[in-house]
Formats: C-alpha cells, structure tokens, sequence
C-alpha cells in the first residue's frame, strides 16, 4: 500500500491538486496532493502535517487507521502524496492569510514518496546557517517560498523583457561561448583547446563584440539574455557568472536606446511589481551627478543635495577653509534638515566615515532662530553665514555639514555621508523608486597604476563629436556618448553609442596604449567587420541579476541566482572548481605547475 512505485507503475497520477490552492471551494471533494512535509505536530491521537509545494501549503490531518500509523513514521521534507477530503477548518482554527487557510484535508490515504536524511539546517531557519552549508545543500534553501518568490519574478521579469522586445522587432541571437577575448576591464576564464595545442578559448565577458558585429551582419536590432564570465577578484556580492539583458540597435541615436529601455523596463515594474513607473526618467549628466550627489549612481530617492561654497569661502573667517581653497580645493557642505538635535556623539561617528574618506574633519553647525550656532559658527563672518543659509536652504533645526578639501575626496566622503544620513534619519521612503539616466560619462581615466589611459566603460564608445579633434592631445577632456541606468542608487547598465569607424577604432586602441601589432592581434576581425560598411549602432546592457536583487527586495544577489558561487568563486554544492583526470590533462597537453608556498616549498 505504501510502495509508491506500485502507484507509478499503475500510471495513476500522483495528484490532482496542488496544495496551495486547494480553497474552499473544494470542501467535501476528495482530492490528490503530493508535496513535502514542512511542520508536523504530532499530538498522539491525530498528526497535523503542512505539506508544502511550489504553490502553498495545505493543512493536513491524519487522524485514523492507516493514515495515523504511517503519519508517525513522517520525517520533516519528506515527499508525501495523500488522498483525502476536503473540509472546512474548525471555528478559530482560520487562517484568513492563507489561500488554503479555510480548510484542511482529511487523509484517507497516505504514501510516503520519499524519506529525507536529518536536515542540515531547518528550512525556517536557513539564515542562521552560514552560507557555506546554505549553498552546499541549496535545493533546500531552494524550496523556501520566498526563494520560490524570487525566481518566479526572476522568470516574469525575462518574459516581459523578451516579450517587449519581440514585439519591437528586436531578434533573439545566441552568440558563442567559445570565444577570441572581451575586454570588460576583468580577466577572461580560459578553455584549453584540445585540437590546437596550446591555444585557448576565452568564456565572454559580455558579447560586446559580437553584437556589434551583428549590427555589421544587418540584423538592425539583437537581444540576448547573456551569461557574462568575468574572473575578478571577487568582492562581497559579485558572482563570477551573471546574466544581461543585452541589446543592440543600428541606426540610432541616445534618445532612441532611452525609449526603448525605458518602455522595457517599465513593462517589466508593470508586470512584476504592478508598478506604474513615470517615464521618461530624469537625466543628468556626470558632472552633475558627481557635484550634487557625490556618485556616479546616485540615489534620487531623497534630497539632500551636495551644495558648493567655494565662492562664498574668501573671506569668510574660517582659515581651513580658506586654505582649502588655496591649495586649490574645495567646500562642500549638505544640509541636513532637521537633525540639528543630533548629538555630538552622533554627528562624530558621521566624521569617522568621512575620515574613512580621507576628509581631515568634519566642519559641523546647527541652525538656530539667530543664524548659525555651536560647531564653526563662531569663526563665520555674519555675511559667509547669512550666504550659506540662502544658498542651502538652511533652516532653524537644521544641521550643516562641510568638508573641504581636494575635489575628488570632497565629493566621495559627501555623498558616502549623504547615503549614511539618509540611512540613519530614514529619509527614504519606503517603497519608492527612483530611475534616472547618467549620461556624458568622461571617455577615458587615468590608470592609477600604469599612469596610461583607459576606457571609461569600454573601448568602443563613440566620443562626442566635438571631441574628436582633440582626442590624442587630451584624451582627459573627451566626454563620451556613454549612459548608465540608475535604480535607487545601483547602476543597473550601461551603454553607449559604438564607434562604427575603423579608423577612430584604431586611434582609441593607440590611447589606450596598444600598439598596432596588439590590436591587430587581438581585434583584426572586429577591426576588419568595421571597416565593411558597418552601420553606426549603439545598445546597452541591463544586469538581470541586479534588477531582479531589487524588484524582490533581496538583500544579496545570491538570493536570485539559482546557484551562485561563494566569495572564492567555488560551488559548494558540486565542490568545483576540481581538479581534471591525468588522461584529461595529458589529452590537452597541459601539465600542472606545482605553486610554491610561502616558505617557497613546492606544494
Ligand atoms: N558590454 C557592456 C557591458 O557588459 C554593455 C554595453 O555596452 O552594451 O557592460
């Protein structure tokens, strides 16, 4: 009665409802459900099991006769199928939240479909478990309903991508995973040929360059929900694999890409969320974003502007600032309304982070009925403060914040401080959201550690017009036709308008320090598809991981990528990476270089 291969066998179905929307409709119905024992309460004379499956949990009782005596035997998340019938839970016992939470099912017959080995961790206790053993037996952590949540918005949110898309003429192109190189500013994972003795294939950073050569193709508009490889030195929440919604467009300018990623994802707030996003979203360029909020991806949910003094400083009475100034730096302040009450203790854990930053100090004053007190407010000639407070808004309650300093550290440790203020004084409202676009990115950056140039986002944005004369004179100056996406303070892609020129391809692999020899060894074929009458073309890509991180509310990306990596990039789960049989290596031709270990003994 219990093998439930005999049930197989027999071609029976294994339920005909899932447990999560059985309803009151169903009372008095006998009805088929299998799932997975979650809690069960075994009070002696009736056990009570919740079995669970992707839908919900019903409630079921055992309460006689066979179903009472295979009950006992139940282990928590073993596989249950049972048949029964449907009745109206006693008064009181309700639960008005549940869609099954009207009724329970009465076993009739009960089948155990599968044990399960003792638990590693409990299933409603899965972060109390370190990550390590989280991973290791994800499909575990898998069956919690929130992670079942977060990949069904996961899968609504690639559905409404790729429905919007079709439907605006975009095609579907798989491009190789066997591959030349990318440069995404990471390093490539590598493949061995077996076929061509020590040559190698690299994983994509992106299909950067094989979209581009699509556009070359003539396919006028591509999309792909790629898997991007990237093997960098793994921070606290990046995964080595992540997936975009990757996209390309011939013939088209900044405002066509807006259009189209603004309805897109405004389909996808739509149909996940139920969202009404207003478009189109706001757009500012670098410098503004750098000058008012401190960051590259600024968190437009709240206020809070960075405001600059320098001109109001001559003179103002407080020689640190003067000397900033001097030096040829800067003041900034914010204005924190309302929190003039902080406490002293307060506002000096705010000026360890900006210390963190590499401020000297943090200038601090309060907002009174008479002007400006406590703080610096005593080294400040009566027209610097009346200035300030005209120019920030300041009002009675207030508390004005300045560093001063070089550009760079003064913009960072403010808008680090910006973020950590609205943090603490909860300024951003729940639920908001806050979409915006960053355009008018500087082409190229120093690299600190050559001293050469590098490209900003990547090597094959078109500059401005206006600064192409200049390019090699000052490559510093040039601004790009570079646009991210901004979501809340998370940059949620990035994109740009491509250089379709072989010859301005070329002049921006000189800057970037390549030789002609370099290039045309690792970018020929690219080069070559330029120069064959490709059109001008741009596109952009969206991280679906980090999209859907926040339509869930998910505090970490491992939380909707089904099998993520840990911080040293290896899977718990399948132990790899692992090393490869001799017969493996000796097929390849590779042989393993023993690394020295710190005592330089060969391990
Ligand atoms: N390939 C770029 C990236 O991965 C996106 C783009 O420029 O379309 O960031």
């Amino acid at each position: 009665m219990n093998d439930p291969m005999k049930q197989y066998s027999a071609g029976a179905p294994l339920r005909t409802h899932r447990c999560g929307e059985v309803s009151a409709s169903l009372v008095g119905r006998e009805i088929m459900v299998a799932g997975w024992a979650g809690r069960i309460r075994d009070l002696g004379g009736v056990v009570f099991v919740d079995l669970r499956d992707r839908y919900g949990e019903l409630q079921i009782v055992c309460q006689d006769g066979t179903p009472l005596a295979v009950a006992k035997d139940f282990k928590l998340e073993s596989v249950l199928g049972v048949t029964g019938t449907v009745r109206r839970r006693p008064e009181g016992m309700v639960n008005p939240d549940k869609v099954t939470g009207e009724v329970e099912l009465v076993a009739k017959e009960v089948t155990i479909l599968n044990t399960c080995a003792p638990l590693p961790f409990q299933l409603d206790q899965a972060e109390n478990a370190s990550e390590e053993l989280r991973l290791k037996y994800r499909y575990i952590h898998l069956r919690r309903p929130e992670m079942i949540r977060n990949f069904r918005i996961r899968h609504q949110t690639a559905m409404a991508a790729r429905r919007y898309l079709s439907g605006r003429d975009f095609l579907e192109v798989e491009t190789p995973l066997l591959i030349r190189t990318t440069p995404e500013g990471a390093r490539d994972y590598v493949v061995p040929s077996r076929i061509h003795h020590g040559e190698f294939y690299a994983l994509p950073q992106s299909p950067q360059l094989y979209k581009q050569i699509l556009m070359a193709g003539g396919v006028d508009r591509y999309f792909q929900l790629a898997r991007c490889l990237r093997d960098e030195d793994l921070r606290k929440d990046r995964q080595p694999e992540h997936t975009q919604i990757d996209l390309e467009m011939s013939f088209v300018t900044e405002n066509d890409i807006y259009q189209v990623v603004e309805e897109m994802v405004s389909t996808i707030f739509a149909e996940t969320l139920g969202i009404d996003l207003s478009s189109p979203f706001p757009r500012i360029s670098y410098d503004e974003a750098m000058d008012l909020y401190g960051s590259d991806k600024p968190d437009l949910r709240f206020g809070c502007p960075i405001h600059t003094v320098d001109d109001l400083v001559p003179g103002c009475g407080f020689g640190v600032f003067e000397k900033a100034l001097q030096e040829g730096g800067t003041v900034r302040c914010l204005n924190a309304v309302g929190l003039g009450e902080w406490s002293r203790k307060q506002v000096d854990e705010l000026e360890e982070l900006v210390k963190r930053k590499g401020a000297f100090g943090l200038a601090r004053a309060k907002v009174a009925a008479a002007g400006l007190d406590t703080g610096i407010a005593k080294f400040l000639g009566a027209d610097f403060q009346s200035a300030l407070l005209e120019r920030t808004a300041g009002k009675e309650g207030d508390l004005l914040l300045f560093v001063a300093g070089p550009r760079a550290m003064v913009r960072e440790a403010l808008g680090a401080l910006r973020l950590e203020l609205a943090a603490r004084a909860g300024w951003i409202p729940e639920g908001a959201w806050a979409l915006a676009w960053v355009r008018n990115f500087p082409l190229f950056e120093k690299d600190e550690q050559t001293g050469g140039w590098t490209a900003c986002h990547h090597m094959f944005t078109q500059p401005r017009p206006e600064d192409l004369d200049g390019l090699e004179a000052d490559p510093g100056a040039a601004r790009a036709q570079l646009y991210d996406l901004v979501c809340n303070g998370v940059e949620l892609g990035s994109g740009s308008i491509r250089i379709h020129q072989r010859d301005l391809q070329e002049r921006v692999f000189r800057i970037v320090g390549m030789q002609e020899e370099e290039y045309l060894a690792k970018f020929g074929f690219f080069l070559e598809a330029l120069g064959y009458g490709a059109p001008p073309h741009g596109g952009i890509a969206l991280g679906l991981d980090r999209l859907v991180m926040l339509l869930t509310g998910s505090p970490s990306l491992r939380e909707v990528i089904a099998f993520p990596k840990t911080t040293l990039a290896a899977s718990p789960l399948d132990g790899s990476p692992g090393p490869i049989s001799e017969a493996q290596l000796a097929e390849l031709n590779l042989a393993i270089v023993p690394r020295p270990d710190q005592k330089g003994n060969q391990t």
